[in-house]
């Protein structure tokens, strides 16, 4: 079995080709970090066109790099949600046209069912039923995964997600975005004291699994109107007690943004015991989850929980072509993909996309008792 994935759901253009038996044949990822630095975040039209320019090329090196032509393959796996309907549409395209002209079955992918699964082909004693967090640019998500395609959201963010405010923070504290912001902020919290500035725990009045990180961003930024930090002056260029300062407010700001994660984890864990007692894993992944302290700190809450924590290494954390190539095995396998579509499709053909699609129902929907 050889599948091609392919994923343009944001600002990176990915592909892949991995082997049914878990063998990463060739991996490709083309950042947009330049456009990004340059407008302060993506802008659909601008990355729809720069996904359109590097799409042919991105997946033309993934089949050189595992040494495969079309015809080799047993079908092309694509996201199709959630992200950007313009930028999606670069990748379906692209996908539909190989499997037309070269008659393979096409699988559409959710992208954070692919950032959840591709822990299996890491470690593929990850069974179901597994508690998740999925945390990334855009989503923060709590999930019971019970089987492929089927999860209860446990909790999910209420405004922004994690590492969106990691990139905001990063911006404000002057540091070198020329690639994305939490790498930044978590090596300069290293030279920081966590205990120096008191920012509180967003939600402990409320007992669910959901998130908000608004306010901890807001009150980030306070800190650092107050100590007079300017953005403009980057970190590399500040004072020792400047550089002191932005250090303590990054660590300070980490420590909390992830004891909101530990507080949310541990109550998941407890919500999805009651569920499925033989709950084995926590599984971590998303962009954020590239990130060491998380995953030191999410470890003990696991431990004492008795479970596993589980993240793939940091390339499959962020966006890439092999969580896609390997979600679509997964669902081949079960007999979940398309017939090939025509070879030759008329431009205006509407497309399959789901820019916002949930991973499963709400688990407090339709109970009447807030837990
Ligand atoms: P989504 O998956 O929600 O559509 P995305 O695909 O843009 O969003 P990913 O590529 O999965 O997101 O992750 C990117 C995010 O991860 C960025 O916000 C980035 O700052 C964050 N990130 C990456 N590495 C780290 C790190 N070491 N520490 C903290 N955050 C990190
Ligand atoms: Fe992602």
């Amino acid at each position: 079995l050889l599948v091609l994935g392919i994923e343009t759901s944001c600002d990176d253009t990915a592909a892949a080709v991995v082997k049914g038996n878990g063998n990463i044949l060739s991996h490709v990822v083309s950042s947009q970090a330049d456009l990004l630095v340059k407008y302060g975040g993506v802008a659909p039209k601008m990355a729809e066109a720069a996904h359109a320019e590097v799409i042919d090329q991105v997946v033309q090196q993934a089949l050189d790099d595992a040494n495969l032509t079309e015809k080799d393959l047993s079908a092309v796996a694509v996201t199709i949600g959630p992200g950007l309907s313009l930028c999606l549409r670069v990748g379906v395209r692209k996908a539909r046209k190989i499997a037309g002209s070269f008659g393979k079955p096409i699988i559409g992918v959710h992208h954070m069912e692919a950032h959840t699964l591709v822990t299996r082909l890491v470690k593929p004693d990850v069974e179901f039923p597994f508690v998740a967090l999925l945390i990334s640019g855009g989503h923060n998500l709590l999930v019971l995964a019970q089987d492929l395609g089927q999860y209860v959201q446990l909790g999910t963010t209420i405004d922004d997600a994690i590492g969106e405010a990691y990139d905001k923070v990063a911006k404000w504290l002057g540091l070198d975005m020329k690639r994305s912001g939490g790498p930044a902020v978590e090596e300069l919290a290293r030279e920081g004291d966590p205990q120096s500035v008191k920012f509180s725990t967003p939600m402990k009045q409320h007992k669910d699994c959901n998130f908000s990180f608004a306010g901890l961003k807001t009150q980030v930024r306070l800190a650092i109107e107050k100590r007079k930090i300017k953005a403009d002056v980057p970190v590399s260029l500040a004072t020792d007690q400047d550089r002191k300062s932005r250090a303590d407010i990054a660590a300070s700001f980490q420590r909390v943004a992830v004891l909101h994660l530990e507080e949310r984890c541990q109550r998941a864990i407890e919500w999805s015991m009651e569920m499925e007692p033989s709950i084995k894993h926590l599984v971590v992944s998303g962009g954020v989850a590239s990130n060491q302290y998380v995953r030191t700190q999410l470890d003990q809450v696991v431990s004492r929980k008795n479970l596993q924590l589980v993240c793939p290494p940091p390339h499959l954390c962020t966006d890439n072509g092999i969580m896609v190539a390997w979600t679509g095995i997964e669902h081949f396998r079960v007999g979940r993909s398309e017939p090939p579509p025509p070879a030759c499709e008329p431009e205006d053909v509407v497309y399959d996309l789901r820019p916002r699609w949930p991973l499963g129902e709400e688990y407090l929907k339709g109970r009447s008792e807030a837990r």
